[in-house]
C-alpha cells in the first residue's frame, strides 16, 4: 500500500478518545495528558510508516501504544517504591528511610510556624543551627557543629574556609569518586584549595606527608575510602600519626569520613567502620559526614570539630548558600535524639535496624511473604533461599550480610520481563535477578508492603495470561 494511503487510514484522535479503555484513564488523569498520549501514539505510528517499518495500519497496535504511553506518564513523579534489592542505603532509591521521630518532627514544623531563628528565652533573633548543634556536640564530643545540605557541601565549605588558595595534602590512595558525581579532586578545585597528592595508590607513608608540607600548606586531609578497599601490599598512615604531624607543623587536619557512623559496628560482628567520636577523640580538627548514610537520617552534611574552625565556617558566605531548611533540621534532630541511647537507635532507626537485624528474622519474614504471594496467585514458582545483603551508600563495601530472599520465576516469562513489570507496577518494586530468578531480599522490605507485593504478582500473572 502507498504511504499516503496508510496515512489516511490512521485513526482520528476523537475515535481513540472514545475507546472504553481510554475513557477509563480519563476518569483519573487530566484530559490534556491523555490527548498528548493519543497524539504521540499516532505520530509514532506515522513515523513507522515513513520509515517503511509497517505496511498496514493495525488499529489495536496504536491503541496499545496509547495505553503504554499513559502508563509511562503515570510512573513519573517522585513516589514510593519498594526496595527489594537488599541494598540498605540505596542512593538511587533515596538512601535512608527516616525514623518515626524524624517524620513526626517534619509534619510538625511543616504545618506550623517554628522558632527556627527565634530565641524563645530572649524574644530576639536566634540561630538556625543552635537547636541541633547542642545535640551533635553531645553525641560526638566535638566543640562545635554545623549542618549543611550534604557531605559534598560540607567538604567544600570546610576546605574553602580553612584552605582557600593554600595546599591540601591528600594521599593518592584516597582520591575517591563517590556515586559518579562527588570527586575529591573536583570538589577541591571548586573550594579554591589546591591539591597536593602524596604517596601512591596502594602505599602512603608518613614521610610522604612530611615532605609535602611547606609554608603554603593549608590542611592535611584524610578521606575515608568508603566505597572501595585496597587489598594486598598496602600501607596507610594511621590517623593518630597524622594528628601528631599536624600538631608538630601547626597545620589543621581534616577528615571526610563519608558515612559517619556514631555506632561502633564492630561490636555487632561487622568490620570496623570509623566512628565520628573516635576521630574527634583522636584530635582531628574538622570532621565531615553525611546525614543520610549510616546515620540513617535526612540528606545533610554535618561538620564537627574545633570551634576555631567551625565558627569561621559559620561566617563564610557559602554557608548561606548551602544552608538546610527547617524540615531537614527537624528530621535530623528527631534522628539524633534516638542516639542518646544506642539500643533505642538500633531499634528505631530503619537503616541501623535493617543492617543489624538477624538473618533468622529475615527467614521467618520470607516465609510470610512467600505464603502471601502463593495465596494470591498460583502462576509463579516461589522458593526461599540464602543470599547476602549489602550496606550500600558507599559504606562497608566488602561487608556481605547473610540474609534470606524469596526467589520467584515462571518458565514462560523471561526474568527480565518480570523485573520490568514489577518495576512498572503501581507501587514499583525494585528487585534483583539472579540465576534467572526474581530475587527479593527481605532485609530491605517492610512488613507493611508484603500485601502490595503479593497483589502486584497477582496483577502481573493475570495480565500475562499464563
Ligand atoms: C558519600 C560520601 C561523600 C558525599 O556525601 P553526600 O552526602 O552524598 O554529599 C563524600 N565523601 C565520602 C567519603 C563519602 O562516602
Amino acid at each position: 500500500m502507498l504511504k499516503n494511503d496508510l496515512f489516511r487510514k490512521l485513526p482520528k484522535v476523537d475515535q481513540i478518545l472514545d475507546e472504553s479503555v481510554v475513557k477509563d484513564e480519563l476518569k483519573n488523569l487530566p484530559r490534556k495528558m491523555v490527548m498528548t498520549a493519543v497524539r504521540r501514539a499516532i505520530d509514532n505510528y506515522r513515523n513507522l510508516i515513513i520509515d517503511g517499518k509497517v505496511f498496514e495500519v493495525k488499529y489495536n497496535d496504536i491503541l496499545r501504544e496509547v495505553i503504554y504511553i499513559i502508563e509511562g506518564f503515570k510512573i513519573r513523579g517522585l513516589k514510593k517504591v519498594i526496595n527489594a534489592s537488599g541494598v540498605v542505603i540505596h542512593t538511587n532509591l533515596g538512601r535512608s528511610v527516616l525514623p518515626k521521630k524524624a517524620i513526626d518532627n517534619i509534619m510538625n514544623v511543616a504545618q506550623n510556624y517554628t522558632n527556627l531563628e527565634y530565641d524563645l528565652e530572649t524574644g530576639k533573633r536566634g540561630l538556625r543551627y543552635s537547636h541541633v548543634e547542642e545535640l551533635i556536640k553531645k553525641l560526638t564530643g566535638a566543640q562545635s557543629a554545623l549542618v549543611v545540605n550534604n557531605n559534598a557541601a560540607a567538604v567544600m565549605l570546610a576546605l574553602n574556609t580553612i584552605c582557600k588558595d593554600k595546599e591540601a595534602v591528600v594521599s593518592r590512595g584516597q582520591l575517591v569518586e563517590i556515586g559518579g558525581s562527588f570527586r575529591i579532586p573536583d570538589v577541591m578545585t571548586f573550594s579554591g584549595a589546591s591539591l597536593v597528592e602524596v604517596g601512591t595508590t596502594n602505599r602512603t607513608h608518613l614521610y610522604d606527608y612530611e615532605r609535602a608540607i611547606n609554608e603554603n600548606t593549608g590542611v592535611l586531609l584524610k578521606v575515608h575510602t568508603s566505597n572501595f578497599k585496597i587489598l594486598g601490599f598496602t600501607e596507610d598512615v594511621a590517623l593518630d600519626e597524622l594528628v601528631k604531624l599536624s600538631r608538630k607543623n601547626l597545620i589543621p587536619i581534616m577528615e571526610d569520613i563519608g558515612s559517619g557512623t556514631l555506632v561502633d559496628f564492630s561490636k555487632y560482628g561487622f568490620t570496623y567502620e570509623p566512628t565520628v567520636q573516635r576521630s574527634i577523640e583522636s584530635g582531628v580538627d574538622v570532621v565531615t559526614f553525611s546525614g543520610d548514610k549510616m546515620l540513617g537520617g535526612p540528606q545533610a552534611g554535618i561538620i564537627v570539630g574545633k570551634s576555631k574552625y567551625v565558627d569561621k565556617m559559620k561566617q563564610n558566605q557559602l554557608t548561606r548558600a548551602l544552608r538546610v531548611d527547617k524540615m531537614t533540621l527537624s528530621a535530623l534532630e528527631g534522628t539524633l535524639m534516638y542516639y542518646m541511647n544506642e539500643s533505642k537507635a538500633i531499634d528505631n532507626i530503619p537503616t541501623l535496624n535493617m543492617i543489624l537485624s538477624s538473618s533468622e528474622k529475615q527467614k521467618k519474614r520470607a516465609q510470610v511473604l512467600m505464603k502471601k504471594i502463593k495465596d494470591s496467585t498460583c502462576k509463579f514458582e516461589c522458593r526461599i533461599d540464602n543470599d547476602y545483603s549489602l550496606v550500600g551508600g558507599g559504606s562497608m563495601p566488602t561487608e556481605k550480610i547473610p540474609t534470606y530472599v524469596v526467589r520467584v520465576k515462571n518458565n514462560q516469562i523471561e526474568p527480565e520481563t518480570l523485573e520490568t513489570k514489577l518495576r512498572k507496577s503501581e507501587v514499583p518494586i525494585i528487585v534483583r535477578i539472579s540465576n534467572d530468578e526474581i530475587t527479593m531480599d527481605l532485609r530491605t522490605i517492610f512488613d507493611k508492603d508484603f500485601d502490595i507485593i503479593a497483589k502486584s504478582f497477582k496483577t502481573i500473572g493475570d495480565l500475562l495470561k499464563i
